[in-house]
């Protein structure tokens, strides 16, 4: 195809403002799909995304469409991630394409991740065409919604595209903007094969599949390519575009966006960002690459039951295998036994990898408490990362600690504010700028990455009744008071238990912790302490009392089926639960020992 006659772009929202539901218009309205087929959200594949409406790795589609001019033009479409884990995902996909839909929900307005996602748009010099979406909603102000934009975005929204997704309202006029108002790429046929690798995935028949944008020269099947950041050397196997299904085409020129595969054994053996070229006749100007996205959040993963060990093993290793920026490494606790140190982008990212080990690989699994990577500076000047608060080395080595911090911006309306900069508060936040954009207010704060991963963002949600949105980005470590908080159960410490706490707060989130706890742990025929303790001093203490007798024997003594039943749903309870000393501890008591109302 010729460079005129190609568009590539991206779709940015914040979530729930229709970014699937237009791509999946787009496909029909183009007949890409043939009308049976037809499903909701095409590109969102795994289960876990479907439900929750979330995409984790970028997809591609290509769409032919007949403009108005006369012409036909492919128009390529990289739908990425819409969380704020994955964040960095989107940054680096947003390079291979030339243009932005900036899709807002015009009964809505501009939200956190709206804001963040355009930003990485505007970075990546994106030509960007404002789409008003859900016109048709009686609470749809376009014309509101497109003064916002200019305001606090800070580009044109006076030729926005107003649409309903939903109703296919407006969306021809959204493919005639993608042709007549984003560039179509640049590049050289003639020129030595450049590509860059956007992305990959692991498909249990094909091997690695690579999904590459074509800058300059030309790529066939059968061609030997090398990548020039791993040094990897392949012939391609196979190469084609998806229209969502995957079809096979015989070359790729400059412009295009398609997939390769070439005998890959897995994902980790391909870098995002790395330029792809001919072995023999290579490109004199590679791509600069990306950083690989590393995780920032560690938890250990336990399998309730210790027998499962190596299947927990075996459903990880597959996991990994098709998500790089998932790390892990085997961990052994005192108290729940052989498991694995898992690192993630974020707690999303976490509960997916956490979910679809339980369903997919059905092994029931105990989490530990998140946490985040601490630096802890020796006394000798060496320097430690901390991922497990378990690991945390003997006080009198460490000179001081530092922790994460993050710069988070949140929107919200002006009645719920005063709840929102007091939850901020009392998660040690530092306000840095407020301001207002009609009704909503906009606030940024300086949070420590700690006090926001176990649940921040749901204690934003319920405080603002779900209006108001939330995005961060790293900002660097500082130093703080930090100490580590043990937890013992019956007196025996129970590591999984332990955390990272500020000195400040450590007799509040103690006291909570226990009495937590102590709802959570079931009574037993003798009493257990539990108490929260800093090195050895003890700064909060609950007891739960004895269970007096065992009444089931009575009440259930005549009637053997109902008995057996009874016990078989003890034995299904007993089974998420881990024997501590001699005290038995429910598998949701680690995370929820954690949560701060
Ligand atoms: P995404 O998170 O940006 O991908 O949003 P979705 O495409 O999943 O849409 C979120 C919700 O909004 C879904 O329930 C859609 O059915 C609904 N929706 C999307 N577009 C429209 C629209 O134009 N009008 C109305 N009324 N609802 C819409
Ligand atoms: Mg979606």
């Amino acid at each position: 195809t010729d460079l005129k006659h190609i568009r590539n772009f991206s779709i940015v929202a914040h979530i729930d403002h229709g970014k699937s539901t237009l791509a999946d218009r787009l496909i029909q309205m183009t007949g890409t799909v043939a009308a049976r087929d037809m499903q909701e959200q095409l590109l969102d594949s795994m289960d876990i995304e479907r439900e929750r409406g979330i995409t984790i790795k970028a997809n591609t589609v290509r769409i032919e469409y007949p403009a108005q001019d006369g012409d036909t033009y492919v128009l390529n479409l990289i739908d990425t991630p819409g969380h704020v884990d994955f964040a960095y995902e989107v940054s680096r996909s947003m390079q291979a394409v030339e243009g932005s839909l900036l899709v807002v929900d015009a009964s809505q307005g501009v939200e956190a991740q709206t804001l963040a996602n355009v930003y990485q748009a505007i970075e990546a010099d994106h030509e960007i065409v404002p789409v008003l979406n859900k016109v048709d909603l009686p609470a749809a102000e376009p014309e509101r919604v497109a003064e916002q934009i200019e305001d606090v975005i800070g580009i044109d929204a006076s030729d926005a595209v107003e649409i309903s997704a939903k109703t296919g309202l407006g969306i021809p006029d959204v493919l005639e903007a993608i042709v007549q108002r984003l560039p179509h790429p640049e590049g050289d046929a003639d020129a030595p094969l450049k590509a860059m690798l956007v992305d990959s995935y692991y498909d249990p028949y094909l091997g690695v599949v690579v999904i590459i944008r074509v800058l300059d020269g030309k790529i066939k099947k059968g061609d030997r390519i090398q990548m020039l950041g791993t040094g990897g050397k392949y012939p391609v196997d196979r190469l084609g575009v998806f229209r969502p299904k995957m079809q096979d085409i015989a070359e790729l020129g400059p412009g295009e966006i398609g997939f390769l595969t070439a005998s890959i054994k897995q994902v980790r053996d391909t870098r995002v960002g790395d330029t792809i070229t001919h072995e023999k006749k290579q490109t004199a100007t590679p791509l600069p690459g990306f950083k690989p996205a590393q995780p920032v959040v560690f938890c250990g993963l336990f399998p309730v039951d210790s027998a499962e060990f190596e299947d927990l093993r075996d459903a990880i290793e597959k996991l990994a295998l098709n998500d790089a920026s998932f790390s892990f490494e085997m961990e052994t606790s005192a108290a729940l036994g052989f498991g694995f140190r898992c690192g993630f982008l974020g707690l999303l990212h976490l509960e997916v990898i956490r979910d679809r080990i339980e369903r997919e690989y059905d092994i029931d699994l105990i989490t530990t408490a998140p946490s985040v990577i601490y630096h802890i500076h020796m006394k000798d000047g060496t320097m430690q990362e901390l991922h497990n608060p378990a690991d945390m080395p003997d006080l009198t080595h460490v000179d001081h600690l530092e922790e994460p911090r993050i710069k988070a911006t949140i929107m919200v309306p002006d009645e719920y504010l005063g709840d929102v900069l007091k939850l901020c508060q009392d998660r040690r936040g530092i306000q840095l700028d407020m301001t207002y954009a009609g009704t909503r207010a906009m606030v940024v704060y300086d949070l420590p990455l700690n006090e926001v991963v176990f649940d921040f963002y749901d204690r934003l949600k319920s405080v603002t009744k779900g209006y108001a949105s939330f995005d961060y980005q790293m900002e660097g470590y500082q130093t703080d008071n930090l100490v580590k908080m043990q937890v013992l159960v019956n007196d025996e410490p129970v590591d999984a238990l332990s955390t990272m706490v500020h000195r400040d707060r450590a007799e509040q989130r103690g006291r909570a912790m226990c009495e937590k706890l102590k709802d959570l742990i079931p009574r037993h025929m003798f009493k257990i302490p539990i108490q929260a303790a800093i090195g050895g001093k003890v700064i909060a203490r609950e007891t739960l009392s004895a269970m007096r007798k065992d009444v089931t024997a009575k009440c259930y003594g005549g009637d053997a089926t109902r008995k057996k039943k009874l016990l078989e749903k003890q034995k299904a309870g007993k089974k998420r639960m881990r024997q501590f000393g001699k005290v038995d501890i429910p598998q949701e008591a680690f995370i929820s020992a954690l949560k701060m109302d």
